[in-house]
């Protein structure tokens, strides 16, 4: 999952990405409106997190024109005071969600895996599908044998991703976008390694290759 944070406070840019790369999100910055507005609209993010009061930009015109896009990315608002005011306008506007500074960074994560999981209808924190169980707290996977494997970080992106959109052809420079941030050395190749790594964890049918397409999760529990 790659996720836009949108905040022009250092020290909590610091300390929110180190938690959130952390629990396994690709992490991307804009530090002031107009880049945010920006980055959101490329459409390769799977949730924002908006702070209102930025530079250039607020962000709730930010939140604004998104919607008036068309863009639905799944955005979380940070109020920088606990007022009802901001929080209407911020809904109206189109937020799925908010939280009040201060904070503590658990809570934070705990709404964007409900949000992540909300369209899919799945709890938060674990994903069920095919038989498999993805523990996002613990990045584990236990497969149809009832085997649990550790997985490395960018495992874990991979097969969240895949779970969360099982059923679809995911090309690999859909999957390469959704995994790796902007600073990250990207290289479409290596998402055949990952997929034949987890192809032996999760066995050999569970992803399908099509042809000059990509791949697809299959999810068998349908
Ligand atoms: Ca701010």
């Amino acid at each position: 999952m790659r996720l836009l944070l949108v905040e022009d406070d250092k020290a909590l840019i610091q300390s929110l990405t180190k938690s959130l790369k952390a629990a396994g999100y690709a992490v991307d910055i804009a530090e002031n409106g107009i880049d945010a507005e920006y980055l959101g609209n490329e459409n390769i993010y799977d949730i924002a997190i908006l702070d209102l009061g930025l530079p250039q930009r607020s962000g709730l015109e930010v939140l604004t024109n998104w919607r008036q896009a068309q863009n639905n990315l799944p955005v979380i608002i940070l109020t920088a005071r606990d007022t009802w005011q901001e929080k209407v306008d911020g809904f109206k506007a189109g937020a799925d969600d908010y939280l009040s500074k201060p904070f503590h960074d658990e809570e934070l994560l705990a709404r964007i895996s409900a949000l992540l999981h909300r369209s899919k209808q799945a709890p938060a924190g674990e994903i069920n599908t095919s038989g498999l169980k993805l523990d996002e707290q613990r990045q584990t996977v236990t497969n149809q044998q009832g085997q649990c494997h550790t997985l490395t970080g960018t495992e874990f992106r991979l097969l969240r991703y895949m779970l969360l959109h099982a059923g679809q052809i995911l090309s690999k420079s859909t999957l390469t976008e959704h995994i790796y941030n902007f600073d990250s050395d990207k290289d479409s190749n290596v998402i055949e390694a990952y997929i034949k790594r987890l192809r032996k964890i999760l066995g050999k049918e569970q992803i399908e290759t099509r042809r000059g397409q990509g791949y697809i999760f299959r999810d068998t529990s349908l």
